[in-house]
């Protein structure tokens, strides 16, 4: 007669139980009623596992139900025992059941939200790009390579004689002060410009003429200020051959000018010293900003300086073997940092340096 228990969620029992055990299968029942419908309500796993708790955790209310059957005759034990294991397990299935059904439902939520929308653009990557002042040293070597010039190269780190002494800078020469330099050891140090490679060229090169060259690179000096960095960019020119003047010079470097800034610039050339060249000259363009008028950049005079240059000196020239008698040449020097600022405006030669890439994207 116990065999309907389990049927429509209703207890039939029989006249012959007693009061308690009647009691007990009342409690059971209103207990699964209960927990059917919070199983049926939850919408979590962790709401699920709460009610799995409450009824059928260690302190739970089915656990205290079988606990109290001790209060029970001993033949009535077995079966309400069977009858509320029945119930756990009936429970244990609803509540597995459930479980499921939310983790689904969950799963399929997540899905949804997945779902990849392969109509959208794409999401291009960031593109590198070169440094504003690779930039401007390529593009100094491509104006020269059109003029028949080749690029050399030479070490950063230099011995005095190639630095100084063969450029016609002896020791105890003044214009060595002009140049605070990176000393490695009494003989060595980072080179101050990049006119040891025109030595070693014209090593390399005699006692051929012509020679072409440009030389690019990183060279060093004690200063770090707002228009001054230890370290930075030079790109120097020589030129020897038979009978070259002052002219091939003037207006090698107004091609080069016109390249560079525009096509009416005009260049001018003021009378200047460097130990290697003889005669010496500065060169500045018309301001490219006002066109000669007068502006804050060139402050008023119309003029930009961008660079040194000369005829190179008879004693550098016989320093690697050639007879200064018989052939000549130019030399000229420029910083390529103050190129790129006077080229884009910057005002600050350490925005060049700081690698920010709002910055260097503008380029
Ligand atoms: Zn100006």
């Amino acid at each position: 007669m116990l065999s309907s228990l389990m049927g429509e969620g209703f207890f039939y029992l029989g006249n012959d139980c007693d009061k308690e055990e009647q009691a007990v299968y009342t409690k059971l029942a209103e207990l699964r009623e209960m927990a059917k419908q919070l199983i049926e309500k939850a919408s979590t796993c962790e709401e699920l596992e709460d009610i799995r708790v409450k009824i059928l955790g260690k302190k739970g209310e089915l656990t205290q139900i079988l606990r109290s059957l001790g209060e029970l005759p001993p033949e009535e034990r077995p079966l309400v025992g069977q009858k509320a294991n029945e119930i756990r397990d009936d429970l244990e299935k609803h509540l597995g059941e459930a479980l499921l059904a939310i983790r689904r439902t969950e799963q399929q939520v997540r899905l949804d939200r997945e779902t990849i929308d392969i109509t959208l653009p794409g999401r291009p990557p960031g593109l590198g790009r070169r440094h504003p002042l690779t930039q401007v040293v390529d593009q100094i070597k491509e104006i020269f390579i059109g003029m028949g010039y080749s690029i050399a190269e030479g070490p950063e780190v230099e011995s005095d004689y190639y630095n100084f002494e063969a450029l016609n800078l002896p020791r105890e020469h003044p214009a060595r002060d002009m140049q605070d330099s990176f000393y490695i050891s009494e003989e060595v140090l980072l080179r101050t410009h990049t006119s040891p490679v025109q030595v070693r060229t014209m090593e390399r090169m005699y006692p051929e003429v012509p020679i072409r060259i440009i030389c690019p690179g990183k060279v060093y000096r004690r200063d770090d200020d707002a228009t001054h960095s230890p370290m930075f960019h030079q790109v120097e020119g020589l030129l020897v051959d038979y009978r070259v003047t002052m002219a091939d010079l003037k207006g090698t470097l107004l091609a080069f000018a016109r390249q560079m800034f525009g096509g009416d610039r005009q260049i001018r050339l003021r009378p200047s010293f460097f130990p290697f060249t003889e005669p010496s000259a500065e060169v500045d363009i018309s301001c490219m900003m006002c066109g000669g008028s007068g502006c804050r950049v060139c402050s008023n005079t119309g003029w930009l300086e961008i660079l040194g240059c000369g005829m190179v000196h008879p004693q550098v020239l016989a320093n690697v073997g050639y007879d200064p008698e018989k052939v000549n040449g130019f030399a000229f020097g420029m910083g390529v940092e103050r190129i790129t600022m006077l080229k884009y405006g910057i005002d600050d030669l350490r925005l060049l340096f700081e690698n920010d890439l709002r910055f260097l994207a503008q380029f």
